[in-house]
């Protein structure tokens, strides 16, 4: 596992160098989704912190057992009704599909007095199949946008379409340039590449890359 770690680590070092960008800029989460909490245990002995999970109550699993210093990172559709639950132990949600959404999270944040960090997903290719802010929609809501008190609003999320993603993730960085002039949000993060395309999306401004597969094996089934 360190081994792993540590080669990913290179490999986004690697990009950042090619593309002239700080590697400081760029955060590996390492996403654990499916993988059990002693995968998770050896990723964190070797040094990593930031974890992704997708699924709720999967992630409770392994939270209530892992270390408290672990910075858990939610990065799956989230449903309404999981909202107080996924506020309470991930400080960090990259799925912001909706206004409504936000809304809601923003007064369950105060009532838990957290301040979740968090990034709106954008379905940037408009693919039927997909969640997410379609791109005229979010400039649209653009206003809207500003003035959560229990939100920070870190930047976007994409998961583009597949065989392309170079092209999308350029998107995705002038889609995010066109709403901070058109909200005068700050949105300094873009969280964008996975084990398939990570450095592709660090050459087109990725800020926080999920990967999973790279660092903990062929996951058994699809999530
Ligand atoms: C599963 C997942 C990842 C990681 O995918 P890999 O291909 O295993 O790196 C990244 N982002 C999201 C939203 C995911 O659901």
């Amino acid at each position: 596992m360190a081994d792993r770690l540590a080669e990913l680590q290179g490999r986004v070092a690697d990009a950042c160098a090619s593309s002239g960008r700080d590697p400081g800029e760029v955060e590996l989460l390492a996403v654990s989704k499916t993988f059990p909490a002693e995968a998770v245990l050896e990723a964190y002995e070797a040094g990593q912190r930031n974890f992704g999970e997708s699924r709720q109550q999967e992630a409770a699993t392994k939270i209530e057992v892992l270390p408290g210093d672990i910075r858990w990172h939610f990065i799956g559709g989230l449903q309404r009704n999981k909202v107080r639950k996924v506020l309470s132990s991930f400080p960090v949600v990259h799925s912001m599909d909706s206004v409504r959404l936000l809304e809601h999270s923003d007064r369950i944040a105060g009532e838990l007095a957290v301040k979740t960090q968090v990034y709106l997903e954008v379905n940037i290719a408009g693919e039927e199949s997909k969640g997410g802010f379609l791109p005229d929609d979010l400039l649209a809501v653009g206003g809207t946008l500003v003035g959560f008190a229990h939100l920070e609003i870190r930047g976007l999320m994409v998961i583009p379409p597949e065989g392309e993603s170079r092209r999308w993730f350029a998107e995705t960085r002038i889609l995010r340039d066109r709403v901070e002039s058109a909200t005068g949000l700050k949105l300094p993060s873009l969280s964008m590449g996975m084990s398939g395309d990570f450095e592709d999306a660090i050459r087109e401004g990725a800020t926080i890359v999920r990967v999973g597969s790279a660092l903990f094996g062929h996951r058994s089934y699809m999530q």
